[in-house]
């Protein structure tokens, strides 16, 4: 199904069969030198005592910082020769010992769906070897969302989860985190006075990065502190300004920080639930032994400004004999009974080695029926990027690359997966209302 195929990367146009393009033909950004402190990723307090270590007097700190926030976050510059209202002593300062570039773009890939996936290339820092982290943007016609990694690999171990199944690397920066959003931007051409190409599956208007979920790789409560600084920045009003209702935070359930990323910074909030009772979902989602259902769905309840304008998502990934049955979805209306909330339904994502299988169609609407009847809108979602491994769970580095067989096996799998939901989707119109719900 994948025929790898190259063109020019600058090339945006939404492909027939899906596409993998050979980089570093399109990066036009400087190599990151990993001996360069990178100043992308920097809160102001930093980003100020940056600038006194080149010589910026006290009482200029103020607008220098602002210059250099406005370039790296509003006009997504990569180099300090585009920063053209600062003196050329002051950029050959910066360049000797700071950068503000992109780290590394080893492979893009478009999907026949339109959405794309980009495989980074980070410096070891403590690692041993350079990093690689994936980031799958998913467009439709209202919204554009960004799938981010905030660890390579994980130290949970979801039994459902590719990315559980390797173990964790290392934490992602600040930096890297943000670098992730830049990056999609640039491709896109979504930064201001750049010309988009207009075959591309891009929401109808406005930007093209609207949203941010943070569902790629790892468990971002995990990574506390790095996290916290990347969403404030994403958030930041003159910079990426991508509103903080915008940009969710999932988690598998690490109670005490999921408490005090909702009071520091009041992104929205989305739960792998995955099982109603604690005896399942210690198997299916292991941290619930630490903290138990009880105790997770009372952070739930309490989280700051959660109310029905601001719900909180519980993912529900559907595994077949697992936890797809009609007393399970009657049990889940139940345990949220009380807390403002959006349930998603995911499709099991399958990869080589894994013990599950995505539950059959027709029990899959049986239980979105119920709790559509119990009133949750609650959209199936449908698995994108498939064709190009994006969809949810299915990231993994390019370190662990499937052996062909595997991928071979898989992806007739898909096939035939793909094929039963469309046969039960034909004709009944859902397609177009899943689109309208959040994508977290
Ligand atoms: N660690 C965080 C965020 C990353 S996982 C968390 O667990 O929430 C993002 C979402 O993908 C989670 O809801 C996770 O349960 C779901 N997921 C993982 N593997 C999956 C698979 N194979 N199929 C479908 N969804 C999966
Ligand atoms: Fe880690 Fe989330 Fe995967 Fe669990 S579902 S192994 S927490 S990435």
């Amino acid at each position: 199904m994948t025929h790898a195929t190259t063109q020019p990367a600058t090339t945006l146009s939404t492909p027939t069969a899906p596409v993998e393009i050979a980089i570093p033909q399109g990066q036009k950004w400087p190599t990151l030198d990993p001996d360069k402190l990178n100043l992308v990723g920097m809160d102001r307090d930093e980003l100020g005592e940056a600038m006194r270590r080149v010589g910026v007097a006290d009482k200029q700190v103020r607008m220098r910082v602002a210059q250099i926030w406005n370039w790296i976050y509003v006009r997504g510059a990569y180099s300090f020769d585009q920063m053209t209202n600062m003196s050329k002593d002051l950029r050959a300062k910066m360049n000797l010992v700071y950068t503000v570039t992109h780290p590394e773009l080893v492979a893009e890939q478009i999907s026949v769906d339109g959405t794309r996936k980009w495989l980074l290339r980070f410096p070891p820092r403590g690692a041993g070897r350079p990093v690689e982290v994936e980031t799958v943007y998913i467009p439709d016609n209202k919204r554009g969302t960004l799938c981010v990694s905030s660890q390579v690999g994980c130290t949970l171990n979801c039994t459902f989860c590719h990315t559980g199944t390797q173990k964790l690397v290392r934490n992602l920066t600040a930096e890297e985190i943000i670098a992730q959003l830049r990056v999609a931007r640039e491709m896109l051409n979504d930064f201001p006075e750049r010309e988009p190409d207009s075959n591309a599956i891009v929401p109808k208007t406005g930007r093209f990065v609207t949203n941010v979920v943070m569902m790629g790789m790892g468990e971002p409560l995990f990574n506390y502190d790095h996290v916290k600084q990347a969403m404030l920045i994403m958030s930041d009003g003159e910079g990426l300004s991508i509103s903080k209702r915008r940009v969710t935070l999932s988690t598998s359930g690490h109670v005490p920080n999921i408490e005090r990323i909702g009071a520091e910074v009041g992104c929205a909030l989305a739960i792998s639930l995955h099982a109603t009772n604690d005896t399942l979902r210690d198997e299916l989602v292991p941290i619930n032994k630490k903290w138990p259902l009880k105790e997770l769905l009372e952070s739930c309840r309490t989280y700051p400004g959660v109310s029905n304008a601001r719900r909180i998502t519980f993912e529900y990934v559907m595994l077949k004999g697992v936890n797809d049955s009609l007393e399970d979805a009657r049990q889940l209306v139940k345990m949220l009974r009380g807390i403002p909330a959006k349930i998603n339904l995911i499709p099991f994502n399958p990869w080589p080695g894994t013990q599950h299988e995505c539950s059959d169609w027709d029990q899959i609407e049986t239980f979105a029926d119920f709790i559509n009847r119990a009133g949750y809108a609650s959209p199936v979602r449908t698995p994108r990027g498939r064709d190009i491994f994006a969809a949810c769970g299915q990231l993994k580095s390019e370190t662990e690359r499937m052996r062909k067989v595997d991928r071979d096996r898989l992806e007739a799998e898909l096939e035939a997966l793909e094929r039963m939901r469309l046969s039960n989707l034909a004709g009944d119109g859902m397609d177009d209302d899943m689109e309208e719900e959040d994508v977290a």
